[in-house]
């Protein structure tokens, strides 16, 4: 499962949950000088969609 977290500054990353705990950290220490903690990180990712490789749908407008 893949999950995503897009910051307030509209930076976004998405990957496994080790990832983007590491990678918002990064990012939230180089562009913002903050320390995050990993309980901060998972209090705001969501989960992301699966990849467009893993199916196919009819229709839809996204
Ligand atoms: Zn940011």
């Amino acid at each position: 499962m893949l999950m995503e977290v897009t910051c307030r500054c509209g930076w976004v990353i998405r990957g496994s949950r080790s990832e983007v705990i590491r990678g918002v950290q990064a990012h939230a220490r180089s562009a913002h000088g903050l320390e995050l903690t990993p309980g901060e990180v998972r209090a705001v990712w969501k989960v992301a969609a699966e990849a467009p490789a893993a199916g196919r749908r009819n229709g839809g407008g996204e």
